[in-house]
């Protein structure tokens, strides 16, 4: 396959800094400076320096969890691309259903946000997904259009080969239910139809379409082996060296 497949942790609100060098330290053993596939921590704001430091020497990148889409000033409690850059975060998860529910955002203010990013050099991994309330009512993938297209207004085609796109359906989050592989597959081919009429079939071919909904180890190969799955933002089984690690070993054995 032509697309790299990422597995991205998602540590939301767990790990204080030391807990989360520790967890880092683990996951850069188990990389070291193995890029065959590329994998991906995403600490809270306060554990991104001694992350980072954790896992200097090997194959594993930086991402925060959000940033504010201003350079810098009077925003208490935000925190700006450039901070995130000075230690060293590579990606940004953005448009979190948890930040859509919990802190009101919209697609308008997500997609300011996914284009500051880009324009700031950090890449955006934005989450789409419907609710159950919305999958139940038959309109997936009409969420799935609104918020993608909504998320991407004004981003050209070279931005688009600096970002990645994370599905995940709503209902599926840190429950233990899992979208089945061919229903994650069948949203995943409607977003690669969406990217290629709005973009073009090369854009489409290169976008990387990752699934997020409480993968972990027993359902990891089944959803990887779908066509337009190229990776995992993995919750819950990202906060444990080895079940991140057996995610990381079966991209790899796919790669
Ligand atoms: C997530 O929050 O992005 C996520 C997919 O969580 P979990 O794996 O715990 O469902």
């Amino acid at each position: 396959m032509s697309r790299k497949y990422i597995i991205a942790g998602n540590w939301k609100m767990n790990k204080t800094p030391e807990e989360g060098k520790e967890l880092a330290s683990e996951i850069a053993s188990i990389v070291s400076k193995d890029a065959t596939v590329e994998v991906v921590v995403c600490p809270a704001f306060v554990a991104l320096e001694r992350v980072s430091q954790a896992i200097e020497s090997s194959a594993v990148r930086l991402g925060a969890q959000n940033l504010y889409p201003k350079t810098s000033g009077a925003y208490t409690g935000e925190v700006s691309p450039e901070m995130l850059r000075a230690v060293f975060a590579k990606y940004v998860i953005l448009g979190h259903s948890e930040r859509r529910e919990h802190f009101h955002e919209s697609d308008a203010f997500i997609n300011e946000k996914v284009k500051f990013s880009l324009e700031n050099l950090l890449k955006p991994i934005l989450c789409i997904g419907e609710t159950l309330e919305q999958r139940e009512a038959g309109e997936t993938l009409d969420v799935v259009k609104t918020q993608l297209l909504g998320g991407l207004d004004g981003v050209d085609a070279s931005g688009m080969s600096n970002l990645v796109i994370a599905y995940e359906p709503v209902w599926a989050i840190g429950t233990g239910k899992t979208a089945t592989p061919e229903m994650a597959q069948e949203v995943h081919g409607s977003i690669r139809s969406l990217l290629k009429e709005a973009y073009s079939d090369a854009v489409a071919a290169k976008t990387r379409i990752i699934y997020g909904g409480s993968m972990k180890p027993a359902n990891a190969d089944d959803l990887l082996a779908q066509p337009d799955i190229d990776g995992g933002l993995i919750g819950g089984a990202s906060l444990d060296s080895k079940s991140f690690g057996d995610l990381i070993d079966s991209a790899r054995k796919l790669s």
